[in-house]
């Protein structure tokens, strides 16, 4: 940590500092400037109390780190890019490029059957649905829970593709890890720490969206919670974040495709479906993704939108869909992907 004093302190005040960051139990290293001082204090934060609690004092100016706080994730400590493999032929973050797509909610088994044959045979390589579903009020549908989870066993079991699900609460880890091949961490949930860990611990892949409201620092950090319960395997899923703006359901934040990249070296997929909350502006919103180097892409199809059980204006219609894997093509070649 470096703690930076305010001008003009007497030599007094600085020694109390010094005094306190010994007793913290670091070591400190004083440089003393024209204007101002600065002082280097070296240790351990996850054995010692924080030095953050002296901003409080009167003299300290700020106290800033050294280090970036998250470590695993970050690419110093890997320089080359993460794989994610999900299956034999689904390995996120390698040249081939991975549409995940499927309904918003596991609704009922000739919907998801539908769903996942259609999305298959345009090219999805990942088949996503909710079997336990976030709802902002308690009246909404709130998923089928185990059943839809059988249904997506089912699914995978006919198409040959893999399920990602949301994991919503730590009270059903043993259950939707029997059934999921990615565990998907939902916007509201991305700072449960608690449930973090118990994601990392099952071993399988975790799909982290962003929060809502979360700083990118802040989603790396999280991310951290993965790796540091030795789960390597950490996709991180853009899904727009609340802003001011109404005219669509958040702000899909592509800036954080090259922020992800050059910070860490984890896989990172867009999700427009959340990200806009409107399906004609998904198609756009993929493309640019595509070209923005995102490694893959979680898209949400229904037969009948206009009849989803959960966000049905965002989710397209299988010819909507199969236009959209025809059209991202010249994009993924500018990107160097398959
Ligand atoms: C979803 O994927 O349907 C979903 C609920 O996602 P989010 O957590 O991003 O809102
Ligand atoms: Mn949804």
């Amino acid at each position: 940590m470096i703690i930076v004093l305010k001008p003009n302190i007497t030599r007094r005040q600085e020694n109390a500092v010094l005094k306190e960051i010994q007793k913290l139990g670091y070591e400190p290293h004083v440089m003393r400037g024209v204007a101002r001082t600065v002082i280097g204090a070296i240790g351990d934060e996850r054995t010692h109390a924080s030095l953050e609690t002296l901003t409080a004092w009167p003299q300290v100016e700020s106290v800033m780190p050294v280090q970036k706080r998250y470590k695993l994730v970050s690419r110093e400590a890997h320089p080359s890019s993460s794989t994610v493999k999900v299956s034999s032929n689904v390995i996120l973050g390698a040249r081939k490029f991975h549409v995940m797509a499927g309904p918003c909610s596991v609704e009922s088994e000739k919907q998801l059957m539908a769903t996942a044959k259609v999305v298959k045979q345009a090219g999805a390589t990942v088949l996503r649905g909710g079997a336990f579903k976030p709802r902002t009020s308690p009246y909404e549908f709130q998923g089928l829970g185990e059943k839809g989870l059988k249904l997506l066993a089912k699914a995978r079991q006919e198409t040959g593709l893999p399920i990602v699900t949301e994991l919503l609460s730590e009270q059903h880890v043993d259950l939707v890890a029997e059934y999921a091949d990615i565990l998907q961490i939902g916007t509201r949930n991305a700072q449960n720490f608690q449930l973090l860990i118990a994601a990392a611990r099952t071993g399988k892949p975790v799909l982290l969206k962003r929060g809502l409201s979360m700083r990118i620092e802040e989603w790396l950090l999280a991310g951290e919670y993965i790796l540091a319960n030795e789960n390597p395997n950490l996709i991180f899923c853009e899904r727009g974040i609340r802003t001011f703006e109404t005219y669509t359901r958040n702000t899909l934040d592509l800036s954080t495709i090259p922020i992800i990249k050059n910070e860490s070296h984890c896989p990172i997929v867009i999700d427009p479906s959340q990200g806009c909350g409107r399906a004609d502006l998904v198609m756009s919103l993929c493309k640019g993704a595509v070209a923005m180097g995102a490694d893959g892409l979680l898209l949400e199809v229904h037969p009948n939108p206009a009849e989803a059980w959960s966000d049905g204006a965002q989710q397209l219609t299988f010819d909507h869909f199969t236009r959209l894997m025809r059209e991202i093509k010249p994009f993924l070649a500018a990107a160097g992907r398959d």
